[in-house]
């Protein structure tokens, strides 16, 4: 069989999805070229990643990075172009070389070239989730008139996905609900009034997966799966009401939908994001991931529970944030990001990132959003209000 090969820009290749991603692609060397890669700072990474794949851009965050890097490229004798900043990812995502873009960049900053790959009707393949939190309907409408073909990557998204029929224009006949497993992340069962105590480190131990540390702080606040729900509602086009969250510590279900006639769906795994990340690679295909095949004669049992929200309550924040107008989503992001990198950099308790994120909420005025201008005045809004919160409290 012969293919046309698809040139990928993956955003934020040097991060644990970006690695991922690079590895089911250097499995399928006949399916898939490196179009571009980009990273924040790590330079010697990229080199290593630029030395492999031979993209023809490599882009940085930063001047001063990218400087650093071309030094490198130029001493390895590397033919790859080095960009920076905003301008250039934007251009790498929609370049008219690219079929396919893997957004893994962590935070609201991915949203624009998230955006730019959107409106140029890319193949988007997207684990930046606060992207799609942040630009919600905004985002949803450029991926619609652009044509692009947005295919989840965050494991539960795409197990949701993979338990769908085709065609998305039958889902709201059929879904009657969606159940967003999660692990409980690594404080499940630590007593709530120890929480205070939490450091980073402890925070960063994820039971089953290695992860970027923003999202590993969200685990254990249940953050990212707030986040999730928020993601679901637009991927899925469900109200708030038909998500739902379940605790499954041993994270084999990635996800599961219930029909209208009481049937469940759900994708099983092992826990490792190759398998999302190869299946939006190659969708409607599939193809070899790398990953460790399921042992039914050896599993343990598969439990489940309902989550506490007392204990997790940045969790019930999500259904909250979407029963409220458009940008109050964007708020919430804000403050989290905020908050989280506060609690990284021990200027705020772990138990304190739930106070900003609530007492942003309450402090700025939430507003309908319906373009990126307005959105993004807010996201800017909020970061200076969870800024002066976060400044109030004390690690
Ligand atoms: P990470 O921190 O390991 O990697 C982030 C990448 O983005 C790095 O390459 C970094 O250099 C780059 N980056 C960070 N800030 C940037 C900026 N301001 N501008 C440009 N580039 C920047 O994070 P990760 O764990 O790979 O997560 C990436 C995204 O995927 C997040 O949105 C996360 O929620 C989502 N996700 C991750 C996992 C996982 O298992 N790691 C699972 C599901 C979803
Ligand atoms: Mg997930």
């Amino acid at each position: 069989m012969s293919f046309e090969k698809q040139r990928v820009t993956v955003l934020g290749s040097t991060g644990s999805i970006g690695v991922n991603t690079l590895d089911v692609i250097a499995r399928h060397p006949e399916r898939f070229e490196v179009f571009a890669l980009s990273a924040a700072t790590q330079t010697d990474l990229m080199l290593a990643q630029c030395a492999q794949f031979k993209p023809q851009y490599a882009v940085m965050a930063s001047e001063p990075h990218a400087r650093l890097l071309a030094e490198k490229i130029k001493a390895n004798q590397l033919p790859v172009q080095i960009l920076w900043a905003q301008d250039a990812l934007e251009m790498i995502a929609s370049h008219e070389l690219v079929d396919t873009v893997m957004a893994a960049i962590v935070g609201a900053a991915g949203l624009g070239p998230c955006m730019a790959a959107a409106k140029s009707g890319k193949r988007l393949l997207l684990a930046n989730k606060e992207a799609l939190v942040v630009g919600g309907e905004v985002f949803m409408r450029a991926v619609r008139e652009g044509g692009a073909r947005l295919l989840p990557i965050d494991s539960e998204h795409s197990a949701i996905f993979q338990s769908l029929p085709e065609d998305p224009a039958v889902w709201p006949r059929r879904i009657e609900k969606i159940m967003l497993t999660s692990s409980g992340g690594p404080f499940r069962a630590r007593d709530p009034a120890t929480l205070c105590d939490v450091t980073p480190e402890q925070a960063c131990v994820h039971p089953n997966f290695s992860m970027g540390r923003k999202i590993s702080v969200d685990s254990a606040t249940m953050m990212n799966k707030a986040l999730e729900v928020i993601e679901a509602k637009y991927l899925f086009g469900v109200v708030p009401e038909q998500i739902e969250v379940v605790i499954h510590p041993q994270q084999i279900i990635h996800s599961m939908v219930q029909f209208h006639d009481a049937s469940v769906m759900a994708q099983l795994g092992t826990p490792d994001m190759r398998v999302p990340i190869a299946y939006g690679l190659s969708w409607p295909e599939r193809i070899e991931s790398g990953t460790a095949r399921l042992d039914f004669a050896r599993m343990a049992a598969m439990t489940f529970e309902v989550p506490d929200f007392q204990r997790f309550p940045c969790l019930p924040l999500a259904w909250e944030s979407l029963r409220a107008p458009s940008g109050t989503c964007v708020v919430l992001n804000a403050a989290n990001e905020v908050a989280v990198a506060a609690f990284l950099d021990r200027q705020i308790r772990f138990d304190h990132i739930h106070r900003v994120n609530h007492a942003t909420l309450e402090a700025v005025a939430l507003s309908q959003v319906t373009d990126i201008e307005s959105l993004l005045a807010l996201d800017e809004q909020a970061r200076r209000m969870a800024v002066q919160i976060a400044g109030k409290l004390e690690a």
